[in-house]
């Protein structure tokens, strides 16, 4: 039952202990991301909101700016590669990022309840999970176990790879994160409206394991994401 005294009372705290720069929009989430993965690459991280202080003062509520769905890869901890605290990201992660029922719904509660603004889908070079797609088709095996389900998740992407000639993993990669950015806007009417409706956005990264940096190769939509992530790094250069 609603109260009539309290018409706009916020469902969760908002408190000046976020940080008075938190990104509000999708593109301003973006060319924060880009900014802390290029201290990342740099070698000069700032480790934002990882004190003692900053923990106890988002203890009542969170309001990460970017979900990051990403492979389990030990050497993709998104904190680190983007240079980030506690409370900013909403992390969800996979082996290969296939995007079951319980990741959607896990993205769809961080968008809609807590209001993140962005969506990123993030895979890597050499991964191990697309290799093991890669190698069951080839040999027309499956894998032993629940390891068949992360690749029999990742059959779509392999066979657009193999429509368009593509085969080596690197490329099968870039093509996987673009399926998956597709397939959860498929699978996900909520993230679709949110999208839609411009308060949300979802990106497909790729990270390089020797060099530590991100490169987009899918968005939705496309064009003001890429401005943003281009004059951020004009200006940190
Ligand atoms: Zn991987």
């Amino acid at each position: 039952m609603s109260s009539p005294g309290s018409p706009g009372a916020q469902p969760g705290p908002s408190r000046e202990s976020v940080p008075a720069v938190a990104p509000a929009t999708p593109a301003q989430a973006l060319a924060e991301l880009s900014a802390g993965n290029r201290r990342f690459v740099t070698g000069i991280p700032r480790h934002p909101n990882q004190d003692a202080g900053h923990r106890a003062a988002v203890a009542d509520g969170q309001h990460p700016f970017a979900v990051i769905v990403g492979c389990s890869d030990s050497r993709l901890a998104a904190e680190i590669i983007f240079d980030r605290g506690l409370g900013d990201l909403f992390v969800v992660r996979t082996a290969g990022h296939t995007t079951g029922p319980e990741v959607l719904g896990s993205v769809e509660y961080a968008v809609t309840v807590l209001g993140t603004p962005l969506v990123v889908v993030l895979g890597h070079d050499s991964c191990g999970a697309v290799q093991a797609a890669k190698t069951a088709v080839e040999t027309d095996t499956s894998p032993a176990g629940h390891l068949r389900a992360v690749v029999d998740a990742m059959m779509p992407s392999l066979r657009r790879a193999a429509a368009e000639g593509v085969t080596d993993v690197n490329g099968i990669v870039d093509i996987h994160i673009a399926h998956t950015v597709e397939a959860m806007l498929d699978g996900s009417p909520v993230l679709a409206a949110e999208v839609a409706a411009g308060r949300c956005a979802v990106v497909g990264m790729s990270y390089r394991l020797a060099a530590g940096e991100v490169r987009t190769v899918a968005a939705v939509p496309a064009g003001d994401l890429a401005g943003a992530a281009a004059d951020q790094t004009a200006a940190v250069a």
